[in-house]
């Protein structure tokens, strides 16, 4: 956890600030279904690459076929990208942009233009995994979900 003098990783990158929080506090990097995020421990916002939450949409579907789900989703979105936000990238300080995402449940994400990621407000990401489960199923991917699902049960 803290090899702070080892130089092992690619890029030791830092965390970067919450774009939420007034006082801005630094982000926590964290690992949720193998898949890395960086957190707020605040206003429980995270900041995730656009490949990483692929991932982790994938992993709480446990269906590869939501991979596809979620990149039409992602394509669609980016296709009718919303206004500047008034929230900062936590990596490159940058206004993000608003980005419209999925259509059962429908949510605005912020998105960072330079590709460093998007933001998710709390509960967001369940939004995300119900979206890309709802568009699985529409795709005929698989079959509809009969029952709500608590995306927090252990495999
Ligand atoms: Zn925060
Ligand atoms: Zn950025």
């Amino acid at each position: 956890m803290s090899n702070s003098d080892e130089n092992d990783s690619d890029e030791s990158e830092p965390t970067g600030r919450c774009p939420v929080c007034p006082d801005h506090p630094d982000l926590e990097g964290l690992l949720d279904r193998d898949v890395e995020f960086r957190g707020c421990i605040t206003c429980f916002g995270l900041f995730v690459h656009a490949d990483a939450l692929s991932q982790y949409v994938c992993n709480a579907v446990g269906d590869e076929d939501a991979v596809t789900a979620y990149d039409d989703l992602l394509v669609t979105a980016l296709k009718k990208q919303g206004g500047p936000s008034k929230r900062v990238c936590p990596v490159c300080e940058e206004p993000m942009r608003r980005l419209g995402f999925g259509e059962a449940p429908f949510m605005i994400l912020d998105r960072c233009e330079n590709g460093h990621g998007l933001w998710l407000d709390k509960r967001e990401l369940k939004k995300v995994v119900r979206t890309c489960r709802a568009q699985t199923a529409v795709l005929g991917l698989m079959p509809p979900p009969g029952r709500e699902e608590d995306d927090d049960s252990v495999d």
